[in-house]
């Protein structure tokens, strides 16, 4: 049970982006994982920032919720 708590602590967890299929470290470098409805995904900062572009320019600026 210990060795278990220890891999899920270690630093410099690298995830595979499900979109450009490139190698990034979470803790390094930023970007997301997740659930994508029922599918795990991972999305690396280049990716993600797009990603969340392409979302936000179907909203008007009045209907995004304001980040604090
Ligand atoms: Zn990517």
């Amino acid at each position: 049970m210990a060795d278990d708590e220890e891999k899920e602590e270690r630093p410099g967890l690298i995830f595979t982006c499900s979109i450009c299929d490139s190698e990034f470290d979470m803790d390094a470098e930023g970007g997301i994982a997740g659930s994508f409805g029922v599918l795990p995904v991972a999305f690396c900062v280049w990716c993600y920032s797009s990603l969340v572009d392409m979302v936000t320019q179907d909203y008007d600026e009045e209907d995004l919720p304001t980040l604090q």
